[in-house]
């Protein structure tokens, strides 16, 4: 039987979120009812609200999440009633070119629920943001869009991996190939910049040098594990970079801020044969100019990192256990606990900056 919960909803272009009755359909084929149990606020969300990823709505808002899941479509073998999971908004498909060259994280065919939930009171069709909606008490998702994990891991903590934190580390160990010794420096110390840190720090880097413009940020930076963090406003951080790393450059350099400015100072700040990883996400109208005998003569590689190329089959139960282990300090991405009426505050608190991560305790 289709069950109403409650969940939240972007009805319209930058108007304010509010909580509806929504109908959440009995999982079919290849999908799996989850529980909720956190989902983390991020930028995504009020991208979604504000218009800035598709028209379609009305948004489910919700998409960094953990929760039990509930009951399972025909088919469905990975996962049972009861399982604790984190959400991923990458379903491989295990058929595409991709996933047939056994790279399925660059899968070119995920997939998300089949059947839609709906409005209780008009009847409308939700769009789930990322093919997920989880600031609900339940949601409907593929099945392979639930990774099981450690369930000893606080949910709010878990469903972090689902997204930004994901990202982060991901352009670190995946996309950079960030290895025992380099170098690495990172561009950038919001939530998933702070991640790259952590993640750097995880792979062993001997030096992670932090950038960004606010000191607060730089000091959060440290604590997940930045050896030198330089203040760009008022230092070049290109100049900084290369005297930390003995005059030459960061073996790897992530960008999370995703503005062409700081692509270039990512650019110049690497060695010779260095990485630069592009993880921030940039808008249409950015446009990059750079000397194409710099791109050639100075080698290496200039990559970009899609939820940083994580398999979250392989990568979220790993990342959780180094957590309980407390080798990676996943739990200092979460500023606050919010209640799910609190979305549209978490919206406004996100401006000020000293919020890596409000997260919706159900
Ligand atoms: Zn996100
Ligand atoms: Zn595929």
């Amino acid at each position: 039987m289709a069950q109403e919960v409650r969940g939240v909803i972007a009805p319209g272009k930058d108007e304010p979120v509010r909580i509806e009755t929504i109908v959440v359909p009995d999982p079919g084929p290849g999908e799996a009812v989850v529980q909720i149990q956190a989902c983390g606020v991020c930028h995504t969300d009020l991208h979604y609200k504000q218009g800035g990823i598709s028209d379609d709505y009305p948004f489910l808002l919700g998409h960094e999440a953990a929760g039990v899941v509930e009951s399972v479509g025909a088919g469905v073998t990975d996962v049972a009633p009861g399982d604790f999971v984190v959400l991923n908004w990458r379903a491989v498909c295990g058929t595409c070119r991709a996933c047939l060259r056994g790279r399925p994280w660059y899968c070119f065919d995920t997939h998300n629920a089949e059947q839609k939930m709906t409005l209780a009171s008009t009847g409308q069709e939700l769009s789930p943001a990322l093919g997920i909606g989880a600031f609900a008490e339940k949601t409907l998702v593929a099945a392979g869009q639930c990774t099981k994990v450690d369930p000893a891991v606080a949910p709010e903590v878990a469903g972090l991996l689902g997204c930004g934190v994901m990202a982060g580390i991901g352009a670190a160990i995946n996309t950079g190939n960030v290895g025992r010794g380099d170098t690495v420096a990172v561009i950038g110390c919001g939530g998933v910049g702070d991640a790259a840190v952590a993640g750097s720090y995880l792979a062993g880097a001997a030096k992670v040098i932090a950038v960004d413009i606010d000191d607060r940020k730089l000091e959060t930076a440290r604590t997940m594990g930045a050896t030198h963090t330089v203040n760009s406003r008022d230092t070049d951080p290109v100049e900084a970079i290369r005297e930390l790393t003995g005059g030459f450059g960061a073996d790897v350099v992530i960008e999370a801020v995703g503005r062409p400015e700081t692509y270039r100072q990512a650019f110049y700040a690497r060695d010779l044969a260095g990485t630069v990883v592009l993880v921030g996400v940039p808008t249409p109208e950015m446009k990059l100019e750079l000397p194409l005998l710099d791109v050639f003569g100075r080698g290496g590689a200039l990559k970009s990192s899609w939820y940083g190329d994580c398999l979250p089959s392989r990568d979220f139960p790993m990342l959780i256990d180094l957590h309980l282990q407390g080798r990676l300090p996943l739990d200092k991405f979460v500023t606050e606990t919010i209640r799910l009426d609190e979305v549209e505050q978490a919206f406004e608190r996100m401006h000020s900056g000293d919020v890596l991560r409000s997260v919706v305790v159900l």
